[in-house]
């Protein structure tokens, strides 16, 4: 086998350029091949990345539209009330092996929903499945799977898989819920799981987790509050006043 240099005709442009037959016996073996010059080759490789990248997005969007609610997707890092010192912070948190939990604690109407949202959307457009919930939906769906209607239970148990399973879980709002035996149950499952499984969670609420401690069943308090509180990295908008 042997190769000379010779030109041939682009079929796409039609220009000449220089190329090099794979001779085997006299005979081109690329001979059938359509044969492009290097200018089409690199614009059609752009093409195919362009391409790529655009389904990417639109599969990204797709997932943002199912995950998050409208309102909390609209976020904007520039609206006036937005609070920006909270997203520089949560914004640059990235899980590691001892840092699996982020957990933002403060007041009503600081933002953390929407930087928890902000977040979330980081997440989704590095095209990553994130699950969106809150204590009070968890809580629902924690009763509801025992519902004697079908579709009820079933819509619950798939969220509460999604709860477990998901690469990224999203929680908002913890202590708005009703601490009852069907929730607690569930929501130690989703956090113990999570972190034998190095799956990361971020969570927020008005209080620091040990201030559940009396309304949470003397059996799950301890361990709820553990899983939440083991590697987590806190955000405490309460110390920043
Ligand atoms: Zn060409």
């Amino acid at each position: 086998m042997t190769t000379t240099t010779t030109t041939t005709t682009c079929h796409t442009c039609g220009a000449l350029f220089p190329y090099e037959p794979i001779l085997c016996f006299g005979r081109d073996l690329g001979a059938h091949l359509g044969k492009e010059c290097p200018a089409c080759q690199a614009r059609a490789e752009k093409q195919r990345r362009e391409e790529k990248e655009e389904e990417r997005m639109q599969q990204a969007y797709q997932m943002l539209c199912a995950t998050l609610p409208p309102d909390l997707r609209a976020t904007e890092e520039e609206h006036p009330e937005f609070n920006r010192a909270l997203w520089r912070v949560v914004g640059r948190w990235h899980p590691s092996a001892g840092q699996r939990t982020l957990g933002i604690i403060g007041p009503a109407a600081r933002c953390k929903t929407r930087a928890l949202a902000l977040l979330a959307r980081r997440v989704i457009s590095g095209g990553t499945r994130v699950c969106w919930t809150s204590a009070v939906r968890l809580k629902d769906a924690a009763h509801d799977r025992m519902s004697r209607e079908r579709e009820i239970s079933a819509l619950a148990r798939e969220h509460l898989r999604e709860c477990l399973t998901a690469p990224w879980l999203f929680l908002d709002d913890l202590g708005k819920n009703e601490w009852t035996g069907a929730f607690e149950s569930q929501l130690f499952q989703i956090l113990d799981h999570r972190l034998n499984h190095h799956l990361p969670t971020a969570w927020t609420a008005n209080d620091h987790p040990e201030a559940f401690l009396p309304v949470i069943s003397p059996l799950n308090a301890s361990p709820i509050i553990g899983r939440l509180l083991d590697r987590c990295t806190m955000v405490d908008l309460r110390e920043r006043e």
